[in-house]
Protein backbone atom coordinates (compact mmCIF):
# COMPACT_ATOMS: atom_id res chain seq x y z
CA UNK A 1 0.00 0.00 0.00
CA UNK A 2 1.48 3.57 -0.81
CA UNK A 3 0.26 6.42 1.21
CA UNK A 4 0.67 9.90 0.07
CA UNK A 5 -0.45 13.40 1.75
CA UNK A 6 -0.62 16.53 0.84
CA UNK A 7 -0.76 19.71 3.07
CA UNK A 8 -2.61 22.97 3.22
CA UNK A 9 -2.88 25.87 5.51
CA UNK A 10 -5.25 28.62 5.39
CA UNK A 11 -6.74 31.23 7.85
CA UNK A 12 -9.94 31.17 9.26
CA UNK A 13 -12.34 32.51 11.93
CA UNK A 14 -14.73 30.67 13.81
CA UNK A 15 -16.73 29.67 17.28
CA UNK A 16 -18.59 27.00 18.81
CA UNK A 17 -22.34 27.89 19.41
CA UNK A 18 -23.37 26.69 22.88
CA UNK A 19 -19.97 25.81 24.03
CA UNK A 20 -19.32 26.49 27.79
CA UNK A 21 -16.01 28.68 27.43
CA UNK A 22 -13.75 30.55 25.86
CA UNK A 23 -14.70 28.68 22.18
CA UNK A 24 -17.93 30.77 21.91
CA UNK A 25 -16.34 33.70 21.34
CA UNK A 26 -15.19 34.77 17.80
CA UNK A 27 -11.59 33.94 16.90
CA UNK A 28 -9.40 32.36 14.41
CA UNK A 29 -6.87 30.24 13.72
CA UNK A 30 -4.14 29.13 11.09
CA UNK A 31 -5.84 25.99 10.14
CA UNK A 32 -3.40 22.75 8.62
CA UNK A 33 -5.27 20.12 6.09
CA UNK A 34 -3.49 17.00 5.33
CA UNK A 35 -5.48 14.93 2.41
CA UNK A 36 -4.44 11.68 3.12
CA UNK A 37 -4.83 9.44 -0.54
CA UNK A 38 -3.43 5.41 -0.56
CA UNK A 39 -3.33 3.35 -3.22
CA UNK A 40 -2.37 -0.73 -4.02
CA UNK A 41 -0.81 -0.32 -7.18
CA UNK A 42 1.16 2.42 -9.23
CA UNK A 43 0.45 3.96 -12.17
CA UNK A 44 2.10 4.07 -15.77
CA UNK A 45 4.16 6.86 -14.10
CA UNK A 46 5.01 5.20 -10.71
CA UNK A 47 2.86 7.16 -8.76
CA UNK A 48 0.14 6.48 -6.73
CA UNK A 49 -1.95 9.97 -7.54
CA UNK A 50 0.01 12.82 -8.81
CA UNK A 51 1.02 15.35 -5.41
CA UNK A 52 0.33 18.62 -8.02
CA UNK A 53 -3.43 17.64 -8.74
CA UNK A 54 -3.77 16.55 -5.28
CA UNK A 55 -2.93 19.78 -4.08
CA UNK A 56 -3.94 22.17 -7.00
CA UNK A 57 -7.33 20.76 -6.49
CA UNK A 58 -7.41 20.69 -2.67
CA UNK A 59 -6.00 24.10 -2.48
CA UNK A 60 -8.41 25.47 -4.91
CA UNK A 61 -11.15 24.06 -2.93
CA UNK A 62 -9.67 25.68 0.30
CA UNK A 63 -8.72 28.89 -1.09
CA UNK A 64 -12.32 29.90 -2.22
CA UNK A 65 -14.55 28.26 0.89
CA UNK A 66 -12.10 28.40 3.75
CA UNK A 67 -9.23 31.10 3.58
CA UNK A 68 -9.97 34.08 5.01
CA UNK A 69 -13.63 33.06 5.78
CA UNK A 70 -15.81 32.93 8.79
CA UNK A 71 -16.48 29.48 9.36
CA UNK A 72 -20.47 29.34 11.35
CA UNK A 73 -23.00 26.85 12.41
CA UNK A 74 -25.97 27.42 9.95
CA UNK A 75 -27.88 27.73 13.56
CA UNK A 76 -25.84 30.45 14.92
CA UNK A 77 -28.44 33.33 13.60
CA UNK A 78 -26.82 36.28 15.55
CA UNK A 79 -23.36 35.77 13.85
CA UNK A 80 -24.36 34.94 10.71
CA UNK A 81 -26.69 37.53 10.75
CA UNK A 82 -24.18 39.79 12.16
CA UNK A 83 -21.05 39.00 9.73
CA UNK A 84 -24.14 38.98 6.76
CA UNK A 85 -24.43 42.35 6.96
CA UNK A 86 -20.91 42.85 6.18
CA UNK A 87 -20.16 43.24 2.55
CA UNK A 88 -16.57 42.12 2.69
CA UNK A 89 -17.33 38.78 4.73
CA UNK A 90 -16.64 35.40 3.56
CA UNK A 91 -18.96 32.73 5.31
CA UNK A 92 -18.96 29.42 4.99
CA UNK A 93 -21.87 27.64 6.91
CA UNK A 94 -22.20 23.93 8.17
CA UNK A 95 -25.47 22.63 8.41
CA UNK A 96 -26.86 21.70 12.44
CA UNK A 97 -23.42 21.06 13.28
CA UNK A 98 -20.50 23.61 14.70
CA UNK A 99 -17.71 24.40 12.51
CA UNK A 100 -15.62 22.28 14.89
CA UNK A 101 -11.83 20.69 13.36
CA UNK A 102 -13.90 17.43 13.50
CA UNK A 103 -16.78 18.88 10.98
CA UNK A 104 -14.12 20.50 9.08
CA UNK A 105 -12.04 17.49 8.85
CA UNK A 106 -15.00 15.58 7.16
CA UNK A 107 -16.26 18.15 5.12
CA UNK A 108 -13.21 18.82 3.17
CA UNK A 109 -12.95 14.28 3.24
CA UNK A 110 -16.20 14.55 1.02
CA UNK A 111 -14.64 17.07 -0.43
CA UNK A 112 -11.20 15.03 -1.53
CA UNK A 113 -12.92 11.96 -2.37
CA UNK A 114 -15.77 14.06 -4.91
CA UNK A 115 -12.72 14.77 -6.85
CA UNK A 116 -10.38 11.63 -6.15
CA UNK A 117 -12.80 8.89 -5.08
CA UNK A 118 -11.66 5.73 -2.97
CA UNK A 119 -8.19 6.74 -3.06
CA UNK A 120 -8.94 9.49 -0.42
CA UNK A 121 -8.32 7.34 2.79
CA UNK A 122 -8.56 10.25 5.46
CA UNK A 123 -8.09 14.23 6.68
CA UNK A 124 -6.75 16.05 8.95
CA UNK A 125 -7.52 19.39 10.52
CA UNK A 126 -4.86 21.21 12.95
CA UNK A 127 -6.23 23.93 14.75
CA UNK A 128 -3.31 24.41 16.83
CA UNK A 129 0.43 22.99 16.18
CA UNK A 130 -0.40 20.52 19.40
CA UNK A 131 -4.09 19.37 18.22
CA UNK A 132 -5.66 17.67 15.39
CA UNK A 133 -9.05 15.76 14.31
CA UNK A 134 -9.49 13.01 11.58
CA UNK A 135 -12.17 11.87 9.81
CA UNK A 136 -11.49 8.36 8.70
CA UNK A 137 -14.47 6.80 7.52
CA UNK A 138 -16.28 3.57 9.03
CA UNK A 139 -14.90 0.29 7.77
CA UNK A 140 -11.11 2.11 7.21
CA UNK A 141 -8.71 0.46 9.28
CA UNK A 142 -7.39 2.46 12.61
CA UNK A 143 -4.41 3.75 13.93
CA UNK A 144 -2.74 1.09 15.53
CA UNK A 145 -2.78 2.01 19.45
CA UNK A 146 -7.06 2.24 18.54
CA UNK A 147 -7.04 -1.31 17.05
CA UNK A 148 -5.11 -2.68 20.26
CA UNK A 149 -7.29 -1.21 22.52
CA UNK A 150 -10.27 -3.20 20.84
CA UNK A 151 -8.90 -5.95 21.44
CA UNK A 152 -10.35 -8.29 23.97
ZN1 LIG B 1 -11.24 27.68 17.54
Amino acid sequence: MYVNRIELSFDAGHRLLDYPGKCAAPHGHTYRAEVFVAARELDALGLALDFAALKRRMKAWVDEYWDHAFLLNDRDTALVGALGALPESKLYLFRGVNPSAEAMAQQLFEVARRQFGDLVRSVRIWESPGQYAEFVPDGTLLPCALQEEALP
